[in-house]
């Protein structure tokens, strides 16, 4: 495979001026605009942005389903724009785990849970009775091992998503991939889900990428990377002392203490995104600014 000298070991994820134009007949969409990102490995993030800003394109990217018009990525050291298809595959299936949105696309129907779990280690070691232990372990790990007999259209949507989130961590990957995993079900279950995504994190160490438009999951991640445009503009980092009250304090309570610090991305060439509500309250309304330095503060203004 593909190894590059420029990742270090820390960062599972970088993406370095990821561009993705999608050409149908007559009109040209750029998904990404070169988009800059790198993630730690371990790392619980939430990419969160508007529909159409293109969360979902970066995912299929990072799950190697997607190749990049221009740019280049790497997962966990492989260089996935130089990787041939079969190198893919076999990325797809050792690398990463993906949960989809409606479970539907993550179960076949006609499987019990415990037999969809058991699914994708097909082509893994091992013999039938490990493969089965392995599948019940999983289903244990994310609460649903009581239902390991049941066909999904038997289950709830939650509960199909626990069932989907454990046939995602089949083949042991290094990076958990999720697309708006929480988008089909009602809030009490979103809540638990997101919970499950923490006890992953923690229990397991795995790196997760959760790619949502629902504000309320940037609560319970440390980092949260704002999309806009096929671009980041703004991350959020959770603050320490909110860290500490997670589990402590209820939902309620929660909501009351200030979770996150934002901060605004600067690429590479040093260019930092303004919204336009900043530059509304602001009162800042033409395309030309002044930029100076006071007090070791840089002041973008009229
Ligand atoms: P999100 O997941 O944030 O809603 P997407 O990544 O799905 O956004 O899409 C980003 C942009 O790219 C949108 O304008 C979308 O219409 C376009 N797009 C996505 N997939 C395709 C495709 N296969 N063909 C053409 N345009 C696409
Ligand atoms: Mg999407």
């Amino acid at each position: 495979m593909s190894q590059e000298s420029n990742t270090t070991p820390d960062n599972i994820l970088v993406c370095d001026g990821l561009v993705k134009i999608y050409k149908t007949e007559d009109i040209e969409v750029m998904a990404l605009q070169g988009l800059d990102l790198e993630i730690g490995r371990g790392e619980l993030v939430a990419v969160i942005g508007k529909s159409g800003s293109g969360k979902s394109t970066l995912l299929n990217m990072i799950g190697g389903l997607e190749k990049p018009t221009a740019g280049r990525i790497y997962v966990d050291g492989n260089d996935l724009f130089a990787m041939e298809e079969s190198e893919l595959v076999r990325y797809r299936q050792t690398t990463v785990g993906f949960v989809w949105q409606n479970s539907g696309q993550n179960l076949f129907p006609y499987m019990t849970a415990v037999q969809n779990v058991e699914a994708p280690m097909f082509f893994m070691k091992g013999n039938k009775k490990e493969r089965r232990q392995k599948a019940m372990n999983l289903l244990k790990l994310t609460g649903i091992d009581h239902k390991a007999d049941s066909y999904p259209p038997q289950m709830s949507g939650g509960e199909q998503q626990r069932v989907a989130i454990a046939v995602a961590l089949a083949c042991d990957p290094k990076v958990l991939l999720a697309d708006e995993p929480t988008g089909a079900v009602d809030s009490k279950t979103s809540n638990m889900i997101q919970d499950l995504f923490r006890k992953l994190n923690e229990e397991l160490g795995i790196t997760i990428i959760i790619v949502t438009h629902d504000i309320s999951l940037a609560n319970k991640v440390s980092r949260v990377i704002m999309v806009s445009d096929g671009k980041i503009s703004t991350e959020k980092i959770m603050k320490d002392e909110y860290k500490k009250k997670l589990d402590e304090l209820s939902a309620e309570n929660l909501a009351q203490v200030e979770s996150h610090e934002e901060y605004s991305v600067m690429d590479k060439a040093h260019r930092v995104q303004l919204s336009e509500e900043l530059l509304e309250m602001a009162g800042i309304d033409s395309n030309k600014v002044k930029v100076e330095v006071k007090d070791g503060k840089i002041i973008i203004s009229k």
